[in-house]
């Protein structure tokens, strides 16, 4: 492999241009990347792995002609992405395949609970009046998505006010209560509580905590608004087409480059680390002051994730035929049983059925399986690092609600927290957040500044979805983060 060397900074950039480096290449490194050689920058991206995309890669973990996506599948926040809209991702190969539902919630008793892109058709699936509660919370955000986004996915206050703060005050009702007392204060029917509930704990919180409520109206929204997309072909299609433009603009990203020290680079005039706080303080450690360092050493991580990606002979044979409409499915019986597994979580503890969440792309993109075959994923939250073996219990879960799941599986790949951590140093314990969701965090990540990208150390920025706005595949805190980059160098045209 070509290391960065002098030599190596360069790409397309005309010849004067400042030098910026990259040190790894997930959808933020990569956008970073982007926006500072957009700038006429020249940009250099360095990579641990052999392949470019961090959590989000696609690769054959089975058998021959299963593909899998490694890290994330589903993309409501790449579609929203103001930065993303503004790459060319379709020209570079990336195509979004909406399948005819977003999400089925599984039920006990009776059928699932099916989240559609239209928000009426949803409602009309509730019981009794939550159809028309759940119009009522999901509709000012999913109708004025886009601005809505605009302040999400922007850094939080003091670096920034809302631009459309009538909007973000009725946001700003969903961020103290916890998801379990919105929703069971908001609806009556155990159907909708439950839809309320598995849309909340996408946010890695026990869903007694403030801002997990926020999660769910968000998610929700997002799947009215843009729906949940998966990309044909695999999440990796998304960091390709991302690496792909790069390089017409002038970036070059190398891999299989680890970067152990800072010391170990050439001088540059900006760099830009997508890393989480524990991984900054470990390469920079001379760099930073004492401050600084003892305030990211006290970032907060959540709890892991425990992920099995399997290789199908047949779909998943789900009770009940809807939930194949889905690309995604939340698999747990009732709000109830999602509070003990996602609390159980941050308390150390295994729920014995806990709350799965399952991703069956080649029933909407039959190129990732031999024919008549699939492939699935589901992930569990557990303790942060945590070495419990949680297949039997993911199985059985999915058994649950699809009797016979454990004879269509012809092998299985198992990511544990220590092996998502092994693939993705940033998934330190299996943190799939890039840090924890508490509410400070959320607020203020990686620690309280008015430039939250900034290290104290000057051209040196943090642009990992530890920094605002947070995990998921959008880009926008590599964006945001070169954007203070160039306004501190003095280019912010
Ligand atoms: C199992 C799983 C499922 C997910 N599902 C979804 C989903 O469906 N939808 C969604 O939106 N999000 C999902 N996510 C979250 C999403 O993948 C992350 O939020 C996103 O990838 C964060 O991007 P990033 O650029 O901050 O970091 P990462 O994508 O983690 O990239 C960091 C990169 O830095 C590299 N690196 C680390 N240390 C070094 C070093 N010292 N030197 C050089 N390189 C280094 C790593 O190898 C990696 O390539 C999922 C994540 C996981 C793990």
């Amino acid at each position: 492999m070509p290391s960065a060397g002098s030599d190596s900074r360069g790409g397309g950039a005309q010849a004067g241009a400042r030098h910026a480096i990259v040190v790894g290449s997930g959808p933020n490194g990569l956008s970073a990347a982007i926006e500072m050689a957009r700038a006429g920058w020249s940009v250099v991206v360095r990579e641990a792995a052999d392949v470019p995309g961090g959590g989000v890669r696609s690769a054959a973990l089975t058998l021959p002609g299963y593909l899998h996506d490694m890290g994330s599948a589903v993309h409501p926040f790449a579609v929203s992405s103001p930065f993303f809209r503004s790459v060319p991702l379709a020209a570079h190969g990336v195509e979004w395949i909406q399948p005819p539902v977003a999400m089925a919630q599984v039920m006990d008793d009776g059928p699932p609970v099916l989240l559609y892109r239209d928000l009426q058709q949803t409602a009309d699936g509730l019981d009794g009046r939550d159809g028309r509660r759940y119009r009522a919370m999901m509709e000012p955000f999913a109708e004025h998505w886009v601005p809505f986004c605009d302040d999400l996915l922007a850094p939080t206050a003091p670096v920034r006010l809302p631009r459309h703060p009538v909007l973000m005050a009725r946001f700003a009702r969903y961020g103290l209560p916890p998801a379990l007392t919105i929703a069971n204060t908001s609806f009556s029917g155990a159907r909708t509580r439950a839809l309320f509930g598995g849309l909340a704990a996408h946010s890695i919180l026990p869903l007694t905590w403030a801002g997990s409520a926020a999660f769910g109206v968000v998610l929700g929204a997002a799947a009215h608004a843009v729906g949940w997309p998966i990309p044909r072909g695999g999440s990796g299609t998304i960091s390709r087409a991302l690496v792909s433009y790069l390089e017409s603009i002038g970036g070059t990203v190398v891999t299989g480059a680890r970067v152990r020290s800072l010391t170990e680079l050439p001088p540059t005039d900006v760099l830009m680390l997508d890393l989480t706080p524990r991984q900054v303080v470990a390469v920079a450690a001379g760099r930073l002051g004492e401050r600084e360092r003892g305030a990211l050493s006290r970032f907060r991580y959540g709890p892991g994730a425990f992920k099995v990606d399997w290789a199908l002979s047949g779909p998943i044979p789900w009770r009940d035929p809807m939930v194949a409409q889905a690309a995604t499915v939340h698999v747990s019986g009732s709000l109830a049983e999602m509070v003990v597994s996602e609390a159980a979580a941050w308390h150390g503890t295994h729920a014995d059925r806990p709350f799965v969440l399952v991703v069956q792309p080649s029933l909407f993109d039959p190129a990732r399986a031999p024919a008549g075959c699939h492939t699935a994923w589901g992930y569990c939250h557990v303790p942060n690092g945590s070495d419990t073996d949680m297949v039997p219990r993911i199985e059985a879960q999915i058994e649950r609600f699809a009797p016979g799941f454990r004879d269509v599986i012809a092998a299985r790949s198992v990511m544990s927290p220590a092996g998502l951590e092994a693939y993705d140093a940033n998934l330190v314990g299996g943190d799939l957040g890039g840090g924890a969701n508490t509410l400070g965090q959320i607020m203020f990540r990686p620690v309280p500044r008015r430039v939250p990208y900034a290290t104290g150390v000057p051209g040196m920025f943090i642009c990992s979805a530890s920094t605002p706005p947070g995990g998921a595949v959008h880009g926008m805190c590599g964006y945001h983060a070169a954007r203070a980059a160039l306004a501190a160098a003095g280019d912010a045209s």
